[in-house]
This record gives C-alpha cells, sequence and structure tokens, in this order.
C-alpha cells in the first residue's frame, strides 16, 4: 500500500518505520500535507498527519484512493470526518498516550503563573536577583474547577488535591465513581480560583467560557486551557485580563492556532477571507501579556508520549493492512465494504 506520513521530523521518521517493520513504502514527509503538495501524494492509499495538516474535503478529494487517515492524536476534530464516512475513509486515532503527560503540563503553566517563573528568570539572567514584583500565591487551599472529567481532567485532579486544592468538576456525563465533587458548571465558575478546561472541540463546547462565564467567576481567577483554543472565546478571555476579572491565563491552545504558527499567512491574499482576523490579532495580542503564558500546543510532548503514539500509529496502519482495524473511531458511520476494499 501507498503509505504517506505527514509532519514527521528526522528523529520520527525512524521510529515510525520501525515500528512499522514490514512496511517498505512508507513515505515520510516533514510538512503538513496541504493544498500546495497534495499533487505530490495524491495516489496515498493510507496516510498519518498530526494535527496541523489540511484534512478538509477540498484535499481528501484529491486522493481519490484514500482508505485510512492515521492520525496521531486523540482528537479528531482537525478531519472532515463527515467526508471520511461518505466516503469510507476510515479514521484510526491514538486513544490515549499520556493523560498524565498533559495533567503535568497543567501544573507547569500554573505554576509558571503562580511563581512568575517566566519573569523571574528572564531577570537572572539580565543579572538582576531582587524580588520585587514576583509575588506569587500558593496553590495549598485553593480550589480548582476541572471542566472535563475524561482521563486528563481526572489526572488533573489527583494531581491537584497532591498539593492540597479542593478540586471541584463539572462534565456533561459525571462519573459517579470518580471520587470527585460534581457541581453546575456556574458553581463552578464562581467557586473555582482556578479553571482548567479538558473538554473535546465539538458544536457544544465552542466558546463556553464566554463574557457571560467569565462574568460569573471570582476576580483574579486563573485560567488554565490545554484541550482546544475554541472552547474558550479569546476575545472574552482578553476583555477579562484585561479588566483584572481573570488575574493570569495558561494557554496551551489559541483558536486559528495552525494560522499562528505560519506568520506568512497574515500576508496571503485570501488571509481575511479564510480566518477571523480580529482572534487572530487577539491571539496576538495575548501572547505579549504579562499575566499569560502561551506554549505552542506542547502540552504533550514528552519523550514517553511521543514514542506512544508513534508506536500507537504504527500498530494502527499495520492493523488496518492486516484487514483487523482498530481504533477506528468512526467505524459505525462508514461503509465497512468500501473500507476493506
Ligand atoms: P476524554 O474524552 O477522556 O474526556 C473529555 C471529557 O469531556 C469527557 O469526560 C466528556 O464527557 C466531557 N465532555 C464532552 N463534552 C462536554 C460538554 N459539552 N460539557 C462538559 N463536559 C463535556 O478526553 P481527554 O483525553 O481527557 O482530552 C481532553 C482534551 O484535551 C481534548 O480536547 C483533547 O483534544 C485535548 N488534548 C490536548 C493535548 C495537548 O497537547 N494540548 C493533548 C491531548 C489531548
Amino acid at each position: 500500500m501507498n503509505i504517506v506520513c505527514f509532519e514527521i521530523e528526522n528523529w520520527e521518521s525512524g521510529t515510525l518505520q520501525e515500528a512499522c517493520c514490514g512496511v517498505k513504502e512508507c513515505n515520510m514527509v516533514k510538512t503538513p500535507l496541504s493544498l500546495d503538495n497534495i499533487d505530490h501524494y495524491a495516489s496515498a492509499e493510507i496516510i498519518s498527519c498530526f494535527i496541523y495538516s489540511d484534512l478538509s474535503r477540498s484535499i481528501l478529494e484529491k486522493i481519490p484512493n484514500l482508505k485510512l487517515i492515521a492520525t496521531r492524536s486523540t482528537g479528531t476534530d482537525h478531519i472532515d470526518l463527515e467526508y471520511c464516512n461518505s466516503m469510507g475513509i476510515a479514521v484510526a486515532n491514538v486513544p490515549s498516550y499520556g493523560e498524565h503527560t498533559v495533567a503535568e503540563h497543567v501544573f507547569a503553566l500554573l505554576l509558571g503563573l503562580s511563581r512568575h517563573i517566566s519573569q523571574a528568570t528572564h531577570r537572572t539572567r539580565e543579572g538582576d536577583f531582587s524580588f520585587a514584583g514576583l509575588q506569587g500565591f500558593d496553590l495549598f487551599g485553593k480550589t480548582i474547577g476541572i471542566i472535563g472529567t475524561g482521563a486528563i481532567g481526572r489526572h488533573v485532579a489527583q494531581i491537584a488535591k497532591a498539593f492540597g486544592m479542593s478540586v471541584l468538576a463539572y462534565d456533561i456525563d459525571p462519573r459517579t465513581n470518580a471520587d470527585l465533587s460534581y457541581v453546575d458548571l456556574k458553581e463552578l465558575l464562581s467557586q473555582s480560583d482556578v479553571i482548567s478546561l479538558h473538554i473535546p472541540d465539538t458544536s457544544q463546547t465552542r466558546n463556553m467560557l464566554s463574557e457571560k462565564e467569565f462574568s460569573f467567576m471570582k476576580d483574579g481567577v486563573v485560567i488554565i486551557n490545554t484541550a482546544r483554543g475554541s472552547v474558550i472565546d479569546v476575545k472574552a478571555l482578553f476583555g477579562a485580563l484585561k479588566s483584572g476579572k481573570v488575574g493570569a491565563a495558561g494557554l496551551d491552545v489559541l483558536p486559528e492556532e495552525p494560522v499562528i504558527r505560519e506568520e506568512a499567512e497574515l500576508l496571503r491574499e485570501s488571509f481575511s477571507q479564510q480566518h477571523d482576523l480580529e482572534t487572530l490579532l487577539t491571539d496576538y495580542v495575548l501572547l505579549h501579556q504579562k499575566n499569560v503564558i502561551v506554549t505552542p500546543h506542547s502540552a504533550f510532548y514528552t519523550k514517553e508520549a511521543v514514542a506512544k503514539i508513534l508506536q500507537v500509529t504504527a500498530q494502527n496502519i499495520v492493523a488496518f493492512m492486516a484487514g483487523k482495524p482498530q481504533n477506528i473511531v468512526n467505524t459505525s458511520q462508514i461503509d465497512k465494504r468500501k473500507v476493506m476494499q
């Protein structure tokens, strides 16, 4: 089968080839799949990507023999699933690869903010060892509100408890055995000193924190988002930071994130038609706020988690080729006869 893996670093290439042992025609490409390079890969039957490839209908239509998309992520919101379902293209994901990895990053962001780590580091590098303006706050005794208590949210709760924090939880599907205090969203928003988001990007979760929700929160609340950029209305967040309602924010994800990665995109003629210019500009302004830490969607990015992602992706590809597909997210929607042709 013709297999192309996009968004692959050199060191990943060897690991993936090795894990896919036996799959000789595996083509490793450093760049994301896009309109610019699709013509080179139109004969692909299996593709593997991370989340910055363009997997919209207009691109997928140009790969007529495509049978499997093996995404190296848990989320599939970057893939046009409706089109895949209609064409019998199977989509395999990595269902879990390091819930503790992302949960640890939540606390990297939170401690970074509570102890002004980046300002302090910058200061000592300049030879200034004064601590004026660096007074932080304890996590001990504070309340953290966790929105979404799936794999990652539950690990965040565990770590928070070890810090001596009280934990409030909100989930559309509360787990009764999770040893968590579930409350409704409004109560969580009004009682929490720190709010951390762990929900997927769906039509229901888009802009879940917007102007109204910020108005319910305590003054000076800290917001941590490692979920997806779309779950917070960034313009409302910016307003809340300006007014002091939000004291600080740690963001691993931003809306329009793929575009921010490519600053050159700003220069493209079609730019304003394709993207929300106001949201993008707000992203840029947020990046430069003192009380905001932004990381480049790197919460998942540890040695251990990446190794697991590559291993499971390789297994997904090998299993699919052996006629025993695994980790397929759209099994019930696709026409299985088409998939295995
Ligand atoms: P999960 O599926 O295990 O948990 C998601 C939880 O959200 C579930 O408990 C679900 O019931 C709940 N939920 C869904 N819709 C909801 C709604 N409308 N209201 C309230 N709760 C709702 O997912 P996970 O593995 O814990 O991942 C959580 C998020 O983290 C996902 O968005 C994922 O894309 C993101 N993520 C980010 C990174 C990163 O590097 N930043 C890495 C992995 C995952």
